[in-house]
């Protein structure tokens, strides 16, 4: 089946699962695409090989090669995306699903992603397109205008980079996020953070938000099973405090490879002490999924064990994730314990912070950003 522009656009309204997974449509567009976007931080080496400077994998790649994420190209000696306008998933979703707990809890967002990754997550809950080629996946063609226009078109206020890993599309965030600040659209990214200093503060002007999926507290688990590096994520996150960007943290808790609960200690209390008490973090439950298929679940008690390590590190704001109707899903005044944010599962219940920053009972000021006019 093939729908026009305006059927799509139409049909992703109400869109709220991963359709790309079990599409069975190609999509056609009313505009000719623009061709491809050079990418914006790479050098030019000897002999036609390019350097990537976008994440701390600096990939060389020569003529009609890829870099690691397998979805920019050199041709020639110039380094090109090929996922620039081409989003292989759209969906709309509310912003607890990211998640973001302290960040305009209840609003809705226009979550988008590309094709590619610069990890190799054995985790990967969206491996389908983080670990595919551009060419291997159906995409919709739809340029940043195009984006902000339907984000607009639908009231939603918020634009979420998100599914894969949103570094490997960066020139289309980047233009995405420049474009819907101008149009009074807030921009949030969901990443791994493992980019490099200079496009990440480049990119940072532009966004409202970050969430940071710290993924285990070691080189070696980071090594093992992402292929990425844990060093290069804190700095990431050391970079977010210094620029005073809203940032929430998720860990994905795995059986038997992340959960030593002398790991999870050390985790806390860097994070409270480089980073602040009040910093969000989501300790989220995992289900066997791509190349772990052979761990259990993770169980409710080892994650409630962690919370309660991460409250005694002195963490002010420790949440729960996939383990829906329990009490460690909602946001509690960290002074006197009141429930602020009354949450079960992605919806919201009560919102005491609607119109304050406050505790309604003992003034405690909350971190967040909590409402809308506030960027
Ligand atoms: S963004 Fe992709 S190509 Fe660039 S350095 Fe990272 S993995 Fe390599």
């Amino acid at each position: 089946m093939v729908i026009n522009r305006r059927q799509f656009l139409k049909a992703i309204g109400t869109c709220t699962a991963l359709s790309f997974l079990n599409s069975d449509y190609a999509l056609s567009s009313d505009k000719p695409n623009d061709g491809l976007r050079e990418v914006s931080f790479y050098k030019k080496l000897q002999d036609g090989v390019v350097q990537c400077l976008i994440c701390p994998k600096h990939c060389r790649i020569v003529n009609q090669g890829r870099g690691y994420c397998g979805n920019k190209l050199n041709d020639n000696g110039f380094y090109y995306s090929l996922v620039y306008s081409r989003p292989c998933a759209i969906n709309i979703d509310p912003i607890e699903k990211k998640p973001f707990y302290h960040f305009l809890p209840g609003v809705q967002t226009y979550s988008l992603a590309t094709a590619g990754c610069n990890f190799s997550c054995k985790f990967c809950q969206n491996w389908h397109i983080s670990q595919a080629k551009p060419e291997e996946i159906k995409y919709f063609n739809l340029s940043p205008t195009d984006i902000v226009e339907e984000a607009k078109t639908k009231k939603i206020p918020v634009i979420a980079f998100t599914y894969g890993e949103p570094i490997v599309f960066y020139e289309y965030m980047y233009d995405i996020a420049q474009l819907a600040r101008k149009h009074g659209i807030h921009s949030v990214m969901v990443s791994n953070g493992f980019i490099n200093k200079e496009p990440f503060q480049k990119l940072c002007a532009q966004l409202s938000a970050v969430k940071i999926d710290l993924k285990g507290f070691t080189e070696e688990f980071y090594q093992k099973y992402c292929n990425g590096s844990l060093q290069a994520v804190l700095d990431t996150l050391l970079l977010l405090k210094e620029l005073k960007i809203h940032f929430e943290i998720v860990v994905l808790v795995i059986p038997t490879l992340n959960d030593n609960a002398k790991e999870i200690k050390e985790m806390c209390r860097w994070i409270k002490n480089d980073l602040g008490d009040d910093v969000p973090v989501h300790f989220s439950r995992f289900c066997p999924m791509y190349k772990l298929t052979n761990l259990p679940v993770t169980a409710v008690k080892t994650l409630e064990n962690i919370y309660q390590t991460a409250r005694e590190s002195g963490l002010k704001f420790v949440y729960l994730g996939n383990v829906a109707t329990h009490y460690a899903e909602s946001t509690y005044c960290p002074s006197c314990q009141k429930v602020l944010i009354k949450r079960v599962g992605y919806h919201i219940e009560e919102n005491l912070l609607k119109n304050s920053n406050k505790c309604p009972d003992c003034s405690t000021i909350i971190t967040g950003i909590w409402n809308i006019e506030k960027k």
